[in-house]
């Protein structure tokens, strides 16, 4: 049985570019999960879960009720969590956002990843004890040291659109996987919960390809069963730019409320 999900983040209304995320996983899956990602409490709002459920079923889906938030799940992301320092793969890093830029200005050339410059690594040559001291009274992220997790797992694949690639690990750098008021970040809380959904299949836009490779590597190193992966393209505008959720015009609920219906959304994103 394939297992699917759409799993948006509720930091504002569903657009085009969801609508062809939430179909293809509906349409992908025997069975059909919708998670709600508001681990982001800044940015989170009620009213727009509300509006994904109302827009996706308005669009005909229907999924396993209760569907899961994120919010609910922190328990589960600390033992994971936990289970990655056990293994002696966590630092703590006190770097600011400034400081992370100007260290990486002064090597001159820093190594780029899908996000931008990587991270240069500074804290981690911090002494543990000064490490922990400072955990006490300051701001910190909790980076995942990626050489040291590489070694541990030795090479990976995953598997997309039936074909195996090879994992680069390092590709996004030693990754931040929690902060102080936090006990995990987007990635953590994705392989955690699509291992406990039981999904084997993860639909999702090819602008999340990249982050395939940390978690399958977050997989790997939590012993968590392996989902295969499609990712499809992006629905572009008329520039050819991605959908953004600051353009209220491509809303679903803008062009409802316009006269569009469920049959026009399709035909607009060609399914
Ligand atoms: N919550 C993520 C987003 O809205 C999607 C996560 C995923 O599909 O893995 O972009």
């Amino acid at each position: 049985m394939i297992v699917t999900r759409f799993a948006p983040s509720p930091t504002g209304l569903l657009h085009l570019g969801h609508a062809y995320a939430a179909i293809t996983a509906y349409e992908c899956g025997d069975d059909f999960l919708l998670r709600i990602e508001d681990i982001d409490k800044g940015r989170s709002r009620d009213g727009f879960i509300q509006a994904i459920f109302f827009d996706l079923k308005w669009l005909g889906l229907s999924w396993d009720e209760p569907s899961l938030r994120q919010s609910s799940r922190m328990t589960a992301y600390a033992e994971a969590l936990a289970s990655l320092k056990a293994l002696g793969l966590v630092y703590p890093c006190f770097c600011t956002r400034a400081e992370i830029a100007a260290e990486v200005a002064r090597a001159g050339e820093a190594q780029h990843g899908p996000d931008g410059p990587l991270y240069p690594g500074t804290c981690k040559l911090l002494p543990k004890e000064e490490g922990l001291r400072r955990m006490a009274r300051e701001n910190f992220a909790l980076r995942l040291d990626v050489t040291k997790a590489a070694a541990l797992t030795g090479p990976l694949r995953f598997l997309e659109h039936g074909h195996r690639h090879p994992v680069d690990p390092l590709r996004f750098g030693d990754i931040v996987i929690a902060r102080k008021d936090m006990p995990t970040s987007y990635h953590l809380a994705v392989v955690v919960d699509d291992a406990f959904q039981r999904v084997t299949l993860v639909t999702r836009g090819e602008d999340l390809l990249p982050a395939t490779h940390i978690q399958r590597l977050l997989q790997a190193l939590l012993k968590l069963p392996e989902p295969a992966y499609a990712h499809h393209a992006l629905v572009l505008d008329a520039q050819g730019r991605k959908f953004s959720k600051r353009d209220g015009a491509v809303a679903l609920q803008a062009l409802r409320e316009a006269g569009a219906t469920p049959s026009d959304i399709r035909a607009r994103i060609g399914l």
